[in-house]
């Protein structure tokens, strides 16, 4: 009896291990009901919200994983994933949705790794950037040869290349890095709107409301993994011209890519599709150079870093291939969001512990700027070694520090900055403020962080 009973409770279990995941390739309704699926079953982690609409106007949901789903706290960090950009490259799409259900999952069974993600990350997940696209894609599916083999769907329903759309900063940024001028945050041309794509828009205006640190997009028809800039900074001549234009962060750019082609089940050996590419990562230039993508316009306008993943040989893979895909990039997709958590971060406040927003956060040697968010707080991805940071804001007396940070969690930097005039100074509005530019500290984190933050000095700036 007894042992009828152990063998029943062993099947169990293995039914529960092996519980049936779902790898098919999901439509625009089927895509929906699966977000929707992941929250009813995580409803405390999760969000679902939408971005905007494609030119046939079908939402552009995103799924928010957050111990505090649709929240902002401060001195945590906002990732996101972008899957679909182009329509018939649909790996990415699926891969996010396996992600969405295995952090569900993994969360509920109380895997430690993904509950302390959870816990210290807000991670957002678009699986479609141009669901028109896809719809066209699938429906072509497996009667792909009366279509000459050529995939449709690529480009959005106006017809046009999402990742060819994006405001070109490059021409500035380069113009600035040579004759001096600002090196982040570009302002937007004045009719930008009138120039993009629906779906252009509703992703411009994403990635400025919420303060991003890191993204990945994701696309196929290679295996590789691409870092900014995409624009080659040498273009006399028309058409295709490669050459390698590396960022300020280049080192950096380079780690995280090769973060993610190291873990990946194949990517880091190079050879793939015909083409090698030592580590599996390449500067996009230096591959082909595009104008107007979206990794260089994150890059230039926001403090995102963002790199783009050539996820697959065959744009849209058969069915029977996605679990294997799935498990090629499983501990990829993880490590990568995991990396948001380097480098330094802080809060900048004033001398009466009012958030500063807009502070500018600079490193000595890296021609590339970051500022505080709303809330005041910043992060500034780094690699391990030693730094001098300086924040600075109008009206306000610079402080400089010397930092060294590790190879793991990323060092605390908080910054206090004294009035430089004694009348109040510009302080950009922050849109919980109402009333004036500078906003009381409100959440338990920042009053704690505020608390801590003379010991913190002190440290800082050693005996004397
Ligand atoms: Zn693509």
């Amino acid at each position: 009896m007894s042992d009828l009973l152990s063998v029943f409770l062993r099947l169990l279990l293995l039914f529960k291990s092996v519980a049936p995941v779902t790898f098919r390739h999901h439509r625009y309704d089927d895509l929906v009901r699966t977000l929707y699926k992941v929250h009813n079953e995580c409803p405390h982690i999760t969000r679902v919200y939408s971005i905007g609409r494609s030119v046939k106007g079908r939402h552009l949901y995103v799924l928010e994983f957050s111990d505090h789903p649709g929240i902002h706290e401060p001195l945590e960090p906002e990732v996101k994933y972008v899957g679909n950009m182009h329509g018939d490259e649909v790996l990415g799409r699926e891969l996010l949705l396996q992600l969405s259900e295995f952090l569900c999952e993994q969360s509920r069974s109380l895997n430690q790794r993904v509950v302390r993600l959870l816990q210290d990350t807000r991670i957002h997940i678009l699986p479609s950037m141009n669901p028109d696209g896809y719809e066209l894609a699938a429906a072509q599916g497996s009667n792909r040869s009366e279509f000459g083999d050529r995939l449709v769907g690529r480009n959005n329903a106006h017809e046009v290349d999402l990742n060819r759309n994006f405001p070109d900063l490059n021409t500035y940024i380069y113009y600035n890095e040579k004759n001096g001028g600002p090196n982040h945050h570009l302002p937007l041309p004045d009719n930008w709107k009138s120039q993009v794509e629906p779906e252009t828009q509703a992703v411009i205006q994403w990635i400025r409301s919420i303060n991003f640190v890191l993204s990945a997009n994701l696309h196929g028809g290679a295996v590789v993994a691409n870092y900014p800039y995409d624009k080659s900074l040498e273009h006399r001549f028309r058409g295709f011209r490669s050459t390698n234009t590396p960022t300020p962060d280049d080192k950096l750019f380079q780690k995280l890519a090769k973060i993610y082609s190291y873990a990946h089940g194949w990517m880091h050996r190079g050879w793939n599709c015909g083409d090698y590419f030592p580590d599996g990562i390449t500067n996009g230039a230096s591959w082909y150079s595009l104008s107007k993508g979206m990794q260089d316009f994150n890059y230039l306008h926001t403090n995102c870093f963002e790199i783009t993943l050539e996820l697959s040989c065959n744009k849209f893979p058969p069915q029977e291939e996605l679990q294997r895909e799935w498990l090629g990039n499983r501990e990829a997709l993880i490590q990568f969001l995991e990396q948001v958590h380097h480098g330094i971060k802080g809060m900048v406040l004033d001398e009466n512990y009012n958030v500063l927003a807009g502070a500018v956060i600079s490193v000595e040697g890296i021609n590339h700027d970051v500022t505080s968010g709303d809330h005041g707080d910043y992060f500034r991805l780094l690699l391990p070694g030693t730094y001098t940071v300086t924040a600075t804001v109008p009206g306000f007396d610079p402080e400089t520090v010397t930092v060294t940070v590790g190879p793991a969690e990323p060092t605390l930097v908080n910054f206090q900055l004294q009035r430089s005039i004694p009348q109040a100074p510009t302080v950009r509005r922050t849109p919980s403020g109402g009333q004036g530019g500078r906003v009381k500290v409100q959440s338990p984190a920042a009053r704690k962080d505020a608390a801590e933050m003379r010991e913190t000095k002190r440290l800082q700036r050693g005996p004397g």
